[in-house]
């Protein structure tokens, strides 16, 4: 035994006050509904409690820049190391954070080009496309240049006068469109393909400073591409409204760069080559052949970096990632991928003692990969370090050496541990986690008929090559394989280009979260504003957050947020209003005894007994349905899980009819009995005449689907192919697919 972690009176969030001990250097799996208490016990207080102890080991004055980790609400944490936090977070970041940048690979390759490459060219730099030495100089080593569509600007087809401009703005009656009319440069009422080539130059790019008179007022000329290129070309596309972008998007497009074709680096780097292939090209492969090849070079000189960057490679094949390219852009990995791929980083270091802390590590694995991932789990306690583990499904939870189970329930109903013990203790526990270890969803033997079916036809995108299929309309299709084998490509890039009205429900978080919560999001608060004014005879607007009523220092927030370059932004409850967000006078309005302030804190499974407005109650309900009763209605979407994201999305769907809904991998931090409360909200929104396409793993949803497309084979260039369609019963019996043999493994 090496010791353990020792908390007691734990008390963040809904934790009540819990105590118990962490064995150190072991696996540990939390388990427990949604809600139960697993992030505030985990992050909430012993990575929190870490941060805090490292940044209290820096001098004052360096403190002082750094985001300020108050001390977690517990009375006693002790024996806590280092902890290292391997989360969902997208990797996002700029064009330059690439898979190799992240993992280091990128290094390790430059360094094995600078020694064995041919012809030699001398320092690792030179093979960077961050550095000026090793960038391409035409597109700064991006890859891409900026383009515009101009089928998106001008219809050739049409005379001016005839509203040739297509971009907002320069409509026929607009300033714009008079100053091209009296510009005296073209013949308006000619359609512009007949336009000269001079012609075409004036309208397009003349910008000589001239003045033209539009009505009474003189205005610079500026040709169209000119006038769109310093005006929206020239702004953040992040930065702009909703319309805005719209507009952005359908303009602007980025298209490889013609000097270097994506591959981001100057002439003299790329003709320096090894057995035949530039750095570009090897960092193009996918990781799985790249591995191969590199073990595959005999050159004892440089043996231990070959084999440094071998094994750096297999990792990434062991965790499931080997369809990925080192070349690929980080911020188009999904959540799941950027973990596995952060995780890889660690698997490389040799260092002990380490609290490692994961947050749903299988996310995005298909059943056939997550038994490698627990193997790579056990590498690292084996290495010496402690390994903190949250998790829902069972074959993660098989593996834990010490399991803590939290519930009973969620929110103010949980809290607890309710287990804590070896995983055979955890099957006899009697715990709602105990219980369901051991019993699954059935397969479905009567699947319900179709109404109707979508097609995607001949689909090329990613490594998809011509695949077509149909998918039931009216019924609860799962589309599974393994990761890489193409379901998003499939469902989420090639269905809505065929049925745009499509609606995906995906986990990203709303604009402008900081001021949305959930009550703002869900349209409630619009009505418990209205209830107030009715209740006091008063105005509505004075419970809003931009009223008067609202304090002047938070703004109606209830608390400050500090922001932080390059950090998280710091977060402190108002002293004003001691977080209750409003003036005393506003306080003073109650609704059956509550204030608005405590409404805010209220969850929403509270705020069902409490609200008998209809329009209220009807909502809430939707929310409850989905598994988030135990969320406040003041919680910040900030401050949710992307799968809770994802859930309060489907939320607000639920009412609605005939849709086509696509949601990926909507399990996503829900334990097995959550889940089965989410195939029953499946079934009533396929009831009430919706289409409903998951991209699923996970092996109760896939059971009582109706339809299951699977792909596969394998991932990457070994996948893309449809693998089977049909049934779920059928799949079982399907020998050919990963996800029959796993769906019928289970049932016996
Ligand atoms: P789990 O990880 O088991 O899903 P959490 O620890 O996230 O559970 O949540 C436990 C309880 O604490 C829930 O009732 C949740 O609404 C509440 N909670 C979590 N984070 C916050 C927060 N930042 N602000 C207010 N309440 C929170
Ligand atoms: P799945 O959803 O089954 O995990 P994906 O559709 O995400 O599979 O990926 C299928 C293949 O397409 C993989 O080889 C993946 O690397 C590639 N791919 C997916 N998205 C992109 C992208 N944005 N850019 C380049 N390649 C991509
Ligand atoms: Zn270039
Ligand atoms: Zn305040």
């Amino acid at each position: 035994m090496y010791g353990a972690i020792r908390i007691r009176g734990a008390r963040e969030n809904n934790l009540k006050s819990i105590s118990l001990d962490i064995p150190k250097r072991q696996i540990t799996v939390f388990t427990g509904v949604s809600g139960s208490g697993k992030s505030s016990l985990v992050f909430g207080t012993i990575a929190a409690e870490s941060q805090r102890l490292i940044n209290e080991t820096y001098p004052a004055f360096v403190q002082q820049f750094m985001p300020h980790y108050g001390q977690p609400d517990a009375d006693q944490l002790e024996n806590i190391s280092a902890a290292i936090i391997v989360d969902q977070q997208r990797l996002g970041g700029n064009s330059r954070s690439t898979v190799a940048t992240v993992t280091d690979a990128a290094q390790m390759l430059r360094v094995l080009f600078s020694r064995l490459a041919e012809p030699k060219l001398g320092s690792p730099n030179l093979y960077s496309y961050n550095d000026p030495r090793g960038m391409c100089p035409d597109c700064e080593g991006i890859g891409q240049v900026a383009a515009m569509d101009m089928t998106a600007v001008i219809d050739e087809t049409r005379s001016l006068r005839d509203g040739a401009l297509l971009p907002k703005g320069f409509e026929v009656d607009s300033w714009w469109a008079g100053a091209y009319f009296n510009a005296g440069l073209f013949d308006i009422d000619k359609p512009v393909r007949d336009f000269t080539a001079e012609e075409r130059e004036m309208l397009f790019n003349l910008d000589d400073g001239r003045k033209v008179k539009v009505g009474k007022i003189n205005i610079t000329y500026e040709g169209v591409v000119a006038k769109l290129k310093k005006g929206l070309g020239s702004k953040d596309p992040e930065s702009l409204q909703p319309h805005m972008r719209a507009e952005y998007d359908r303009i602007f497009t980025r298209a490889l760069c013609p000097a270097c074709h994506g591959a981001r680096l100057n002439q003299q780097a790329l003709a320096s080559r090894i057995e035949g292939h530039n750095i570009a090209e090897l960092s193009a492969m996918q990781v799985s052949e790249l591995a191969k090849l590199v073990r595959a070079i005999a050159a004892p000189q440089v043996g231990p970096m070959l084999e440094a960057l071998a094994l750096r490679l297999e990792n990434l094949v062991t965790i499931g990632l080997g369809y990925l390219s080192l070349d690929r852009e980080s911020s188009t990995l999904s959540g799941g991928e950027s973990q596995r791929v952060k995780m890889v980083r660690h698997l490389g270091s040799s260092l002990t003692d380490i609290t490692y802390i994961f947050d749903e590590p299988s996310v995005g694995l298909h059943p056939h990969d997550v038994g490698r991932l627990a193997g790579l789990m056990q590498q690292l306690r084996d290495k010496g370090n402690t390994v903190l583990i949250v998790e829902h499904k069972p074959d993660m939870i098989a593996i834990a050496d010490h399991v803590v189970d939290m519930g009973p329930f969620a929110g103010s109903r949980g809290g607890e541990v309710v287990y804590e013990g070896d995983y055979a203790g955890l099957l006899t526990s009697g715990t709602l986690t105990g219980d369901h270890m051991s019993k699954h969803q059935a397969i479905k033997g009567k699947v319900r008929p179709a109404m109707g079916e979508l097609k995607i036809a001949h689909a090329v995108l990613n490594n998809l090559r011509d695949v077509s299929v149909s998918i039931p309309m009216g019924v609860l299709t799962a589309v599974t394989g393994v990761a890489g084998s193409g379901k998003s490509s499939l469902i989420q890039g090639c269905l809505p280009k065929a049925y745009p009205d499509t609606i995906i429900i995906d986990q990203n978080l709303a604009r402008g979260s900081r001021r949305s919560n959930t009550a703002t999001y869900t349209g409630i608060l619009d009505n418990v504003r209205k209830a107030f004014a009715k209740a006091n005879g008063v105005d509505a607007a004075l419970f809003s957050a931009n009223s008067k009523g609202a304090c002047p220092d938070c703004n109606g927030l209830g608390v400050i947020y500090t922001d932080l370059a390059h950090l998280d932004p710091m977060v402190t409850t108002c002293e004003t209003c001691e977080g209750k967000r409003f003036t005393a006078e506003v306080l003073e309005h109650q609704l059956r005894g509550k204030s608005i302030s405590d409404v805010y804190e209220m969850s929403i499974a509270d705020a069902v007994g409490f609200f008998t407005e209809a329009p209220i109650a009807r909502i809430l309900r939707g929310l409850e349905d989905v598994g988030l009763g135990y969320l406040t209605l003041g919680q910040p979407l900030s401050t949710l899980s992307g799968g809770e994201r994802q859930r309060l999305k489907l939320a607000a769907e639920l009412g609605k009819t005939g849709n086509i809904y696509v949601l990926d991998e909507p399990t996503t931090g829900l334990h097995m009995n959550d889940v089965d409360t989410l195939i029953g909200l499946f079934d009533r929104l396929v009831e009430a005449g919706s289409t409903v396409i998951v991209i699923e793993h996970n092996l109760d949803v896939i059971s009582r689907a109706d339809w299951v497309i699977d792909l596969g084979p394998g991932a990457g260039q070994d996948g893309g192919r449809i693998q089977f369609e049909g049934p779920p019963a059928d799949l079982a019996a399907h020998k050919g697919s990963l996800t029959g043999q796993h769906l019928a493994a289970r049932n016996g």
